[in-house]
């Protein structure tokens, strides 16, 4: 007899469970409606006075046996269930985050052979600025020995102090024109406003975003529409969400080849310039398809610890390093206390070729 009856009880509690079920369901699809609402509205999800005002009706409704604690604990749980449905719909519309393990982007140069994020490790290096045709020919005989193809030179330095030396401006992207194409090499330099982007396009094969300029809407979306792929540094106190939401400015104005570059974080630490952070590295490679490279100069803000940054960047998961190189840094105009010398680059070069990962 007993026996029965609890049979018949769970049978009610079997069928309970499955109004729940469907009741949360329907809830949670409302809630997608909610999103929705919301995205049109530019609100946020998470509104911790309408949790409380549900939470308080509740408690009004509640006749037992459960008691108002565990109601609202319970019901937190739905809401805490609602807002990472919400979010993870919201991250899935976002272009730049990964949608699958396997999911890539490789930028291919003209060549058709230099690929970035295909799995290789591209090398990223040349001088801080551009100071003269001499100093580029030497570095870019020494970058060229070892088969680099990408060649970084600034002509334009957004310096700290506007009483530092701002680069050579087009002079000196002519010049790194010349000298990457005397090698079979592509430029590398770094844009600083739109009103830039068609001579730029005469001279530079990848547009450089700095840090500077990495939250600026306006460049980013101009940088969108053209067909030169763009390497997007993190800001000088931004947030990795930032930093992606950066690129995605980009993406989304219609430019689907985006490389990122990591400068590491400022933190209080200050016999480093910034802290390479190896596990905003991993983040970022997790997060989003796009390649990472890393900038061990200027994470580093010296040079005599180059080699181990760079085994650190080579084993991190990375698809690329950069490192500034110049043949006399000591009277560098910009970063003189960061470039390897030549010596140094070939020093670096040799012992990461001869690392296996
Ligand atoms: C640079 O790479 O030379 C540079 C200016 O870097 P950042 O934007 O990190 O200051
Ligand atoms: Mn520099």
């Amino acid at each position: 007899m007993a026996e029965s009856q609890l049979q018949e009880l769970r049978g009610q509690v079997d069928r309970l469970n499955l109004q729940l079920l469907e009741l949360l369901n329907q809830r949670a699809k409302v809630v997608e409606e909610i999103s929705k609402v919301q995205a049109q509205m530019g609100t946020g999800f998470y509104d911790p006075q309408r949790e409380a005002d549900m939470l308080t009706q509740l408690e009004m409704a509640n006749n037992g046996p459960f008691s108002n604690e565990t109601i609202k604990a319970l019901f937190r749980e739905i809401f805490r269930a609602s807002l990472a449905m919400q979010e993870k719909d919201a991250r899935a519309k976002i272009l730049v985050q990964r949608k699958s393990p396997d999911q890539a982007t490789v930028i291919t140069m003209p060549d058709g052979v230099t690929k970035i994020g295909d799995g290789s490790f591209t090398y990223l290096t040349g001088s801080c600025a551009i100071e003269s045709y001499e100093q580029m020919d030497q570095v870019a005989q020494a970058l060229h020995k070892h088969g680099v193809k990408l060649m970084r030179g600034m002509a334009y330095k957004p310096r700290t102090s506007p009483y530092d030396y701002q680069g050579m401006g087009e002079e000196g992207l002519k010049i790194a024109r010349s000298v990457a194409d005397k090698y079979g090499m592509y430029v590398v330099s770094e844009i600083m406003d739109k009103s830039q982007i068609d001579m730029f396009a005469d001279y530079v094969d990848i547009f450089w975003v700095g840090a500077r300029n990495m939250q600026n809407s306006f460049l980013l979306k101009a940088l969108g529409k053209i067909k030169q792929p763009v390497i997007l540094k993190n800001g000088i106190a931004s947030t990795l969400e930032e930093f992606l939401y950066g690129a995605e400015y980009i993406v989304s104005s219609g430019n689907p080849n985006v490389i990122l570059i990591t400068r590491g974080i400022r933190t209080f630490e200050k016999w480093t310039r910034n802290t390479l952070d190896l596990g905003a590295i991993a983040v970022l490679k997790l997060e989003s398809h796009l390649p990472v490279i890393v900038d061990i100069s200027h994470s580093a803000g010296r040079r005599d610890i180059a080699i181990p940054m760079a085994k650190a960047a080579l084993a991190s998961g990375a698809d690329g390093l950069m490192v500034e190189v110049h043949p006399n840094p000591p009277v560098a105009m910009s970063d003189a206390k960061q470039q390897l010398d030549l010596k140094q680059f070939d020093t670096l070069m040799d012992t990461l070729k001869k690392m296996k990962i």
